[in-house]
């Protein structure tokens, strides 16, 4: 199983990793930090946005900034969310 955040890109490897929809069931494409209750806790974010924020997560994670940034561009506007 190789699941991830559809916004982004956060590996969803177990039910406590993903958000609620609005009936309280586990999401199945969202995590916790971007959806709760059916809405999305950023809602109205850009993707460019939502690129830079995924950017200071890794960083703070310890991951090198040029290859968070990388990173970041390459997987999250593939992702279902961000896609037109
Ligand atoms: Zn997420």
């Amino acid at each position: 199983m190789n699941q991830v955040c559809q916004s982004c890109s956060m590996p969803l490897r177990s039910d406590y990793d993903k958000g609620t929809n609005a009936d309280g069931s586990k999401s199945s494409e969202y995590c916790k930090f971007c959806f709760e209750n059916g809405k999305f806790k950023d809602e109205g974010i850009t993707l460019e946005q939502k690129i830079e924020k995924n950017i200071e997560i890794a960083k703070k994670m310890g991951i090198d900034e040029a290859r968070a940034r990388d990173l970041a561009q390459m997987t999250i506007p593939k992702l279902k969310r961000w896609k037109k």
